[in-house]
């Protein structure tokens, strides 16, 4: 078993930097585990400590059953594979990926056996006798790759592994990666700042911030019941509009008026949002929840979910085109349905999905739920 379990980890530097505060992270046996958060937030430091990079300040780091704060990186049985994944470059592929595993002396017909299967998975077999500059960014990272998985390892760290490659081929080495894992079953922690990334490739996904976890779960759920109005913001995109808001109570029940707009408040328990009544609050939807009324679509319009707003400006993406609206003194970014013939300068009728609202509380911007 494999899982890699982190119990109050700290990292400080010279006592004043504090890169990683107090995380709690458990990563499962063959499991596919995504560090996402924006530059800084100590996803590399975490990394490092796991693979024995980097000295743990508190805490400890575990590796199957084993504590592994004083073994040596060679023997956590952990590969790398990192951003900067320096190939050898007067080595042919074959032996650039045979070499850690010579380093080991590990016999001669175990390492061809191990490359040419490892070849085999990623297809590149027919490049093993080219040297690295005979190949493209995404063979080289492909090479990269195989000399991880020739080593067998029971844990593999990826910090950043497709940065160096243009945006086609990165989709590509995505799916790629994915692939792979499912095939080989290796338990995986693989570090991004970008949130495409960490929704479509991980089982689960940390979100780090000011070297805080803040939430891990899935991504569905993280982009469905987000913590905060960090993590609320930081994963899909466009970005979740927020707007300022005060929570009313009436008749018919909650309200969430935004002085130009007011609409239904969105289903939370009728007690959590008593303790908000009158208050300020921050009103949460994301960009694909919200609907032009003149379309058939998934909500049926009424008078609590509909607003009228002012096409600021318009983005056609083909499928989808990107709004940014404003009502009053707020604006909104929303993603409709090519089919909309509203256009910029005009007013538009948009529908809400409140279902899929959220509401946040604007002093410690963590969501009322
Ligand atoms: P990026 O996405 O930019 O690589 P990251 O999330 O991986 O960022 P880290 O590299 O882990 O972030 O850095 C976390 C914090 O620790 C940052 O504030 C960084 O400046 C600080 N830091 C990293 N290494 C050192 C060091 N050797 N000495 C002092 N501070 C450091």
């Amino acid at each position: 078993m494999a899982q890699v379990t982190l119990k109050n980890v700290f990292k400080r530097y010279d006592n004043k930097v504090t890169a990683v505060n107090d995380l709690n992270l458990d990563i499962r046996d063959k499991e596919f585990m995504v560090l996402v958060g924006p530059s800084g937030c100590g996803k590399t430091t975490t990394m490092r400590m796991i693979a024995g990079l980097e000295e743990i300040s508190d805490g400890t780091v575990q590796i199957g059953d084993r504590v592994v704060n004083d073994v040596s990186p060679k023997d956590r049985d952990i590969a790398m594979v990192f951003q900067n994944y320096a190939l050898y470059p007067h080595m042919t592929v074959y032996e650039n990926m045979a070499f850690g595993l010579k380093l080991r002396k590990v016999p001669k017909a175990d390492i061809t056996r191990r490359v040419n299967e490892a070849a085999s998975q990623l297809g590149l077999e027919s490049l093993l006798q080219r040297t690295p500059k005979q190949l493209s960014g995404g063979q080289r990272q492909r090479v990269a790759l195989g000399r991880a998985i020739v080593r067998e390892p029971q844990v593999f760290l990826m910090d950043e592994p497709l940065s160096n490659l243009d945006a086609k081929l990165r989709v590509q080495t995505r799916a790629e990666l994915i692939k792979l894992h499912r095939r080989l079953g290796i338990t995986t922690i693989y570090v991004t700042h970008d949130q495409v990334e960490a929704m479509t490739m991980g089982d689960r996904m940390a979100v780090m911030k000011d070297g805080l976890l803040n939430q891990c779960d899935t991504p569905m759920n993280i982009y469905t019941n987000p913590v905060n109005m960090f993590v609320a913001g930081f994963i899909g995109t466009p970005s979740m509009n927020f707007v300022k808001a005060t929570l009313v109570k009436g008749a018919n029940g909650y309200t969430v008026d935004a002085g130009s707009f007011k609409v239904a408040a969105p289903p939370i328990d009728d007690s959590l949002l008593a303790q908000y009544a009158g208050k300020p609050v921050i009103f949460g939807i994301r960009p694909a929840d919200i609907f032009d009324k003149s379309l058939k679509n998934p909500v049926e319009a009424t008078e609590a979910n509909t607003i009228r707003t002012l096409v600021d400006v318009s983005e056609p993406m083909g499928d989808i085109v990107t709004f940014y609206l404003t009502a009053g003194p707020h604006q909104l970014v929303a993603t409709i349905d090519s089919e909309t013939k509203a256009k910029d300068g005009e007013a538009l009728d948009v529908v809400l999905d409140l279902a899929k609202s959220h509401l946040f509380d604007p002093e410690t911007e963590q969501a009322i739920r």
